[in-house]
């Protein structure tokens, strides 16, 4: 059992008001909030080491250095990666996904090659892809999902091929919610020695996730839905890739020999950490981990379940509701629409009632055409919320209905 009235001590945002009403921040799949050992930690590094990593040898240098190196352990094991030299540090997701689709690109892919993702992804699982296919003649095919919002796996059988050289999927779908199996999908794609990435920006905060026993080639997730900073984020790639394939950016640190005629490139991981990178973000980067760490992470997904299946059942009671995603593998997310009402509308009024929810398309345009729809609005839910905030936000939806309907 989680102690949730202590750990929102943890959270000084949480106790402030909105528009004169107690905050109920129902946004934790677009970012999550920072406990204050993350703030605190912030504050020690530009209060005491704040220096620039690996090149001087002075003190401060010295201990800005191990820090972000201890970083990266932490992170190497919290996901269980072999080597700290799989870890690369990026600015998030979508960091991590552009460096995929432009450097596995580079190395592997020629015209008439094809790539899989899903029609459920965030635009950072598509775009990338789409540039990377359209600047080598290469082709994007889309797995379809079923209208409670899973992968048609069958699908997915059918559309590989000896042609198709990366799968790239979301684990949890961060409009339906959709914990999908990707077990699966990588056991489909290793039969044909395929590799798969798996965008685990959702999941990251929600599952255990343990990179060698999944056997994903790659994994990316972003510092701030796990607790952290912003502009912070992990690539996880097998050495293997990574060895082999391109670096994305270049410049300084990235480099073992600079001359006019020739570069070669520095060892993993830092090939692809070039110029001076997030120093701070990335120090503190794991601090939010070691924090839902020490919580438990299976108990803060079991209570987070809790608190789905709990607002899921309380929305049904009102007329006209719509949820979309419902597989019953699901986390964090809960997306809906009211008949009748512009899901921006009822964005706008909860959040005069101090409810913090999100509205549109999720950047996630082709799963808002597969429904037929522009956008919905989305509750997202992480540990330190409650079901009372849940019982104050279906009272608060219900008055908005009320008054625009
Ligand atoms: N993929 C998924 C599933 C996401 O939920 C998000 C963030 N909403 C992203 C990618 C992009 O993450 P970021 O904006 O942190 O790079």
């Amino acid at each position: 059992m989680l102690d949730i009235e202590n750990i929102r001590k943890d959270f000084k945002i949480l106790e402030q008001k909105v528009h004169n009403k107690p905050l109920v921040y129902f946004d934790n799949a677009a970012t999550t909030q920072k406990p204050k050992c993350v703030i605190d930690k912030m504050v020690d590094y530009y209060n005491n080491y704040n220096s620039n990593i690996h090149r001087a040898a002075h003190h401060l240098a010295n201990i800005a250095t191990q820090e972000y190196e201890k970083s990266r352990t932490y992170i190497k094991e919290f996901i269980n990666a072999a080597s700290t030299d799989e870890i690369i540090f990026t600015a998030g997701t979508t960091a991590g996904l552009n460096l995929l689709a432009f450097s596995f690109t580079e190395r592997y892919i020629k015209s008439g090659d094809n790539v899989i993702i899903s029609e459920m992804e965030h635009h950072a699982n598509i775009v990338p892809w789409q540039l990377a296919c359209e600047r080598k003649g290469a082709n994007l095919r889309v797995i379809p999902i079923t209208d409670s919002g899973e992968l048609k796996i069958d699908e997915l059988k059918k559309m590989i091929d000896g042609r198709t050289k990366i799968i790239s999927i979301t684990y949890i779908s961060n409009v339906l919610g959709t914990i999908n199996d990707v077990r699966r999908v990588i056991e489909i794609a290793h039969q044909m020695d395929i590799p798969v990435v798996l965008d685990a920006a959702q999941a990251v905060a929600h599952l255990e996730i343990d990179v060698q026993e999944l056997d994903c080639d790659f994994l990316v997730f972003s510092g701030h839905k796990i607790y952290g900073p912003t502009g912070t984020g992990i690539l996880y790639g097998k050495a293997k890739y990574m060895n082999e394939i391109p670096p994305y950016q270049s410049g300084g640190e990235m480099i073992k020999q600079v001359s006019f005629e020739k570069t070669t490139f520095n060892e993993l991981p830092y090939k692809f950490e070039p110029g001076t990178p997030n120093i701070c973000g990335a120090i503190v980067l794991s601090e939010g981990m070691k924090y839902i760490k020490e919580i438990g992470i299976a108990a803060i997904s079991a209570y987070e379940n809790e608190l789905l299946r709990y607002a899921e059942e309380k929305i049904m009671q009102i007329e006209g509701v719509k949820i979309y995603g419902t597989a019953p593998d699901k986390a964090g997310a809960l997306s809906f629409n009211i008949q009748g009402i512009h899901h921006y509308d009822l964005g706008v009024l909860l959040d005069q009632m101090g409810v913090a929810i999100r509205t549109g398309h999720h950047c996630a345009q082709p799963l808002m055409k597969r429904f037929g729809i522009e956008g919905m609005a989305r509750a997202s839910f992480a540990f330190y919320n409650t079901k009372d905030e849940i019982d104050y936000f279906i009272s608060s939806l219900q008055r908005a209905v009320k008054l625009l309907k």
